[in-house]
């Protein structure tokens, strides 16, 4: 460091660990990749991640917005990009301007899409989620609505991480408006996300649909191992030592003084509270590495900055490391998931892109 401080808190995102993910997920799948980079890849950066993950093997991208869809197309991305979600008629309009394939959710979708012309549509079954998608009963009438337009055909698992029996109950469902509805060879048909593509194999289909076991982060959201599955994960995130005081025992830190020092202690501040996106809810329980070993977060986590208890030996400026390894230790986002009462999705995708900066290793052509 040249005597200024680095910036507040920052998150390095390993695209070599992307590429590894998605050329793991291909072999296991043995299908076309649809990289799902919803929510700004999970928090890892969109474009990054999506150049990384097509240079790599994936065949197509989805998003969840017309907006999201329309910054891949703005920094160059190409290939085929599907929005899962329903979309109002000006959004529709966005879609085809960028050659982006929507979702048809119910007959009344079907209709707004079927007023734009030239988008290709695919249609969304609900099989039990029961969130989005055409109750199997309509499917015959949002295919004729939808016409030449169709494109794909797809559902979503509610349990695939959790519940087998009611994957296989979907599938089920699923498989009897295929048999119902014959669909040529025109239409793509896919079903399954990471924990599906994972552990079901039969849910493969004609393309699968990761998200978070792209990142390398385990399906399984507050448990598991991902390194169990041959995943590497691709964040880690970073901050700094800025300020180390000595508590004398009674001494209490952070709003309320939640915690309170039992014997003299070095107390060292980290810049990074829930504003960065590290949750309130680790307050108490969270822990940071320093210097190659735990440390734990002292009282309450704050809108901008946190406490956590270290020795003698740590300094000021001194590395921190939130999510990843430092040394032979490593906090994963499972873990921060777990004791922040969430899953590791939440943890990555909260990361705040106003606050935190994204750092990329292993960028390669674009
Ligand atoms: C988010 C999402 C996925 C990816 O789910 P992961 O659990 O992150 O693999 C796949 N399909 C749909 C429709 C989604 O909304």
């Amino acid at each position: 460091m040249d005597g200024s401080p680095p910036s507040r808190t920052w998150a390095e995102v390993d695209l070599a660990a992307v590429r590894h993910n998605v050329s793991v997920l291909k072999r296991r799948a043995g299908v076309p990749i649809m990289a799902v980079v919803k929510a700004d890849a999970y928090g890892h950066g969109a474009v990054p991640v999506a150049r990384a993950a097509l240079d790599s093997g994936a065949d197509s991208l989805a998003v969840v917005t017309a907006e999201e869809g329309a910054e891949l197309r703005g920094a160059g991305i190409g290939a085929p990009i599907l929005v899962f979600t329903d979309l109002s008629p000006e959004e529709l309009s966005a879609a085809r301007q960028h050659r982006l394939a929507v979702t048809a959710h119910s007959v009344e979708s079907a209709k707004r899409i079927a007023g734009v012309q030239g988008l290709a549509a695919h249609l969304k079954v609900n099989t039990g989620m029961n969130r989005w998608g055409v109750e199997p009963s309509e499917v015959g009438e949002a295919r004729r609505i939808l016409g030449d337009g169709l494109a794909g055909v797809y559902t979503h698992f509610s349990s695939a991480d959790s519940d087998a029996s009611e994957t296989r109950r979907q599938m089920e469902r699923f498989d009897a408006v295929l048999a119902d509805q014959p669909l040529g060879g025109l239409t793509t048909v896919h079903a399954a996300n990471s924990a599906a593509l994972l552990w079901h194999p039969e849910s493969r289909y004609d393309l699968v649909r990761p998200g978070i076991a792209l990142y390398g982060l385990h399906p399984g959201g507050d448990g598991g191992d991902p390194a169990g599955e041959g995943l590497r994960p691709a964040m880690t995130l970073k901050s700094y030592v800025a300020g180390i005081r000595r508590l004398l025992p009674g001494e209490g830190v952070s709003y309320g003084l939640t915690y309170r020092a039992g014997v003299p202690t070095f107390a060292a501040t980290v810049p990074v509270g829930y504003a960065e996106g590290y949750r309130r809810s680790l307050s108490g329980r969270g822990q940071a590495l320093i210097r190659g070993a735990r440390r734990p977060l002292l009282g309450r986590v704050t809108m901008d900055a946190c406490v956590f208890g270290v020795d003698g030996g740590v300094g000021v400026g001194d590395e921190v490391v939130l999510v990843g390894e430092q040394g032979d230790e490593k906090v994963s986002a499972e873990e921060l998931g777990r004791l922040a009462g969430t899953i590791n999705y939440e943890i990555t995708t909260g990361v705040n892109p106003r606050r935190v900066e994204r750092s990329y290793t292993d960028v390669r052509g674009s």
